[in-house]
């Protein structure tokens, strides 16, 4: 036989938020095979259509290979010693008008370059991730309730619990291994109840006993009428909510993630509007099923646990609808058992390690560090050794903020003139397309733009790119990845990327280099010596900007260890490298005990998380209020930012297919994916087809108040939508369905909803 061995290593998948583990297969420098990994937690030897396929993604035939420099209409190959002098050139004529545009694909060590790059070189804390239009919400609704972000529970809970509630959700597309989890413990003899609450029927609704069909808010009103069903039948946990729980409602003037504190009576009073009639009124759910959920969450017996991801995320009040659905397990003492837990899944592979672990937001540091925060950004410089008030204090802009600036120009207030795209596509994903992208197009506007984009294939954002880098992707390079339930996953590089195509982190870091040759002060530390250097235990400098050696496991001065020491602020704690190389997959917090390094399952309670006081039994220990205790807050239901009316009288909803992740340009490059989901298609109700005289094939025309689209038809799609209602997938690049989007987001995650646009259709 001429091949060599097929050497086996593990990694996990590169596509969704669940972190399965894949077992991967290299003969010849090439990825021969993938398997799931039987000895892995989370996927126990399962993967789902895209996982199994995940190999083919690193061989599309059109990979970046090299450096190219737009010129005029045509792009020119150039070196890496180019492109980097161009991105200098750029950052150093104006360092506050340059933005960094991340991603929840980013591995830990490359958000976590960026972040010192931009925020303790540049003093510039213009630096946002995708992850931004994913699960921002999450995040503010996390902080609101326990004063610390991510979720308390972890997958055990699906193995756990009797009643799993999706709050418009769809996992059995979107994070299709977990849900099966779920589903195998059915094929057992296992009773388990599943209730999804959603806009449009799904894949997910199949499978479930209870579908409770809402309009769009709907969630707002559902959540305020369980919990005032549980005070007024007297069902609520008395004794878990005067044990750990205060009331917020939010400020009546600037209002802000600490609200106004209340008490029990005044919850239960500002509730009493939301009877289940009232409910049924606002959400379309009718009241007996209100009543339902009612009784489920105030029979102290089940043990329940809710599952969200983009639904109550992207959602113009995303932030209250988390802390409400927090609330309403608070209330009712459905918190802190295995199988009790409110869950938010994320549906990037690395959104909670990069993002927001690492802080990659433009308003965070990591380790839970807040920018506004003088003692936090102190206690930043201080670990990376940096001279004192490098930190910029004012928050960078967000996401929305950052496109907007970018697509404005520069003399009418737009005040970003660079950005630096890695991993990700916004040119295809941001909302509003129209006013946050497409401007770019018109160069004579926008004439001292200059976007920089480093991706593994052309994209719908590289169209428009003055400068394309290639980057190397999963194995081609060494990674850490964080999963939705704290998992931190390590994996080897196996081959080698194709052509001149680098790791991002690389790329970040020569960049920074080079500035520093050309004297740049801000990529010096308080010893004069480069950023990105560390040294020994001799004192010798590691440049550890040489790919090979930032994250060496025979070398502990490396930046995945540097991270760490961040880890340890907010009881966040990291395992050493060494540790991630030998597990698959380790939940934070970590901690030593004996020669053992000991994960946590699930936080605040004192059984399971080692950061518990003893006798406390629950305690949440960040909490705002100091006092150890949640906060169980009340949101009055507002309408959505666009409701359908005469002129655009249709709901438009948009989301993800099983086949596909995200924006496609991976998957759409695997033939066998592409085959089984070739396009996006407009799903609608078999009614709402026949008085628009539309039949399936047919070619439609979708408009909004911001753009139009044409689009084939297929009547009720996978499941259905109701009247009214119409879903068009986001992953085709040739049908962007993001020209219809709108623009309007959380005032406090920032985070815009794509979930509810108004729209008209007629024929094409
Ligand atoms: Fe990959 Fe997600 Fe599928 Fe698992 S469920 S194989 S992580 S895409």
């Amino acid at each position: 036989d001429a091949h060599s061995a097929v050497n086996w290593n593990k990694a996990p998948c590169r596509f969704c938020g669940t972190g399965c583990h894949v077992q991967v297969g290299v003969q010849d420098g090439k990825v021969f095979a993938v398997a799931g990994d039987k000895n892995a937690e989370v996927n126990k030897g399962l993967l789902c259509v895209k996982g199994y396929h995940v190999g083919s993604a690193l061989y599309g035939k059109d990979r970046l290979t090299k450096p190219l420099l737009r010129r005029g209409d045509r792009y020119q190959e150039i070196s890496w010693n180019t492109a980097i002098n161009v991105i200098a050139d750029r950052i150093e004529s104006a360092p506050e008008r340059f933005a960094f545009y991340g991603s929840g694909q980013w591995t830990i060590p490359e958000g976590y370059a960026a972040q010192k790059f931009m925020k303790g070189g540049l003093s510039n804390n213009h630096l946002d991730p995708n992850a931004r239009l994913c699960m921002a919400s999450a995040v503010t609704g996390f902080l609101a309730t326990y004063g610390v972000d991510e979720p308390a529970g972890c997958y055990d809970d699906l193995d756990a619990c009797d009643v799993l509630i999706m709050w418009g959700n769809n996992p059995a597309e979107m994070h299709p291994v977990l849900f099966s989890r779920v589903i195998d413990r059915r094929s057992r003899g296992e009773k388990i109840t599943l209730i999804d609450i959603g806009t449009r029927r799904t894949r997910t609704t199949q499978e479930c006993q209870h579908y409770l069909e809402m309009v769009g808010h709907g969630d707002m009103a559902i959540a305020n009428g369980i919990a005032h069903l549980l005070i007024k039948n007297k069902t609520y946990d008395q004794k878990f909510v005067d044990s750990f729980c205060n009331f917020k409602s939010p400020e009546d003037e600037n209002p802000t993630l600490h609200g106004k504190p209340i008490t029990f009576e005044e919850y239960k009073k500002l509730l009493e509007p939301y009877t289940p009639e009232k409910v049924e009124e606002l959400s379309g759910v009718p009241a007996d099923q209100i009543r339902m959920l009612a009784d489920l969450f105030g029979n102290s017996k089940l043990k329940i646990t809710s599952l969200w991801c983009m639904g109550m995320n992207q959602h113009t009040r995303g932030t209250a609808i988390n802390s409400m659905v927090h609330g309403v397990h608070l209330l009712s003492g459905h918190f802190g058992k295995p199988g009790d837990a409110p869950t938010s899944l994320t549906g990037q592979p690395s959104a909670c390690g990069t993002v927001r672990e690492v802080g990659t937001l433009c308003h965070t540091l990591p380790g839970g560090r807040l920018i506004e925060n003088a003692e936090h950004r102190a206690q930043s410089e201080e670990l990376w050794n940096l001279p004192e008030g490098r930190i910029n204090p004012v928050p960078g802009a967000h996401t929305v903020a950052m496109w907007d600036k970018f697509c404005t120009p520069s003399d009418e207030g737009g005040d970003i003139d660079t950005i630096w795209v890695q991993v990700t596509n916004p040119g295809q994903t941001l909302p509003h397309l129209n006013k946050l992208f497409n401007p770019l197009e018109d160069r004579k506007r926008l004439k001292d733009k200059f976007l920089i984009v480093s991706d593994v294939y052309p994209t719908a954002t590289t169209r428009l790119a003055d400068l394309i880098l290639p980057s190397a992707m999963w194995v081609e390079k060494n990674g850490v990845f964080g999963n939705s339930e704290r998992r931190t996953q390590q994996w080897f590089k196996m081959i080698d990327p194709p052509g001149d195509a680098r790791d991002d982190c690389w790329q970040t870091i020569a960049v920074a280099h080079r500035l520093h040759e050309r004297r740049v002060e801000g990529m010096k530390d308080r010893d004069g010596e480069f950023l990105f250097n560390v040294k020994d235990d001799s004192g010798e400098s590691i440049p550890i900007w040489e790919w090979e050696h930032y994250y060496d496991v025979n070398v502990d001065e490396h930046l995945f260890n540097e991270y760490r020491e961040f880890s340890f602020m907010k009881h966040k704690n990291l395992a050493p490298y060494s540790e991630y190389v030998k597990a698959r997959g380790l939940r934070w917090p970590v901690v030593q005990q004996g020669d053992q390094w000991q994960e946590t399952k699930f936080r605040f309670s004192e059984e399971f998380d080692p950061f518990v006081e003893e006798g406390k039994g629950i305690q949440f220990y960040h909490s705002s209020t100091h006092d150890d205790r949640a906060q169980i807050w009340f949101h009055p239901w507002v309408p959505p930012a666009e409701v359908p009316n005469e002129e655009y009288p249709f709901m438009l909803t948009t989301g993800r297919v099983l086949e596909h992740w995200h924006s496609g340009s991976m998957t759409r490059r695997i033939p066998e994916l592409s085959r089984a989901m070739p396009g996006a298609y407009l799903e609608i109700h078999p009614d709402d087809a026949e008085g628009l005289h539309l039949n399936n094939g047919d070619i439609a025309l979708v408009e909004s108040r911001r753009g139009s689209l044409n689009i084939p038809v297929w009547i009720n799609g996978r499941a259905a939508c109701p009247p009214g209602t119409v879903f068009i997938p986001f992953f085709d690049e040739t049908i962007l369905v993001n020209d219809l989007t709108l623009d309007a987001f959380d005032p406090f995650s920032k985070q815009p909803d794509y979930k509810k646009s108004a729209v008209k259709i007629s024929r094409a």
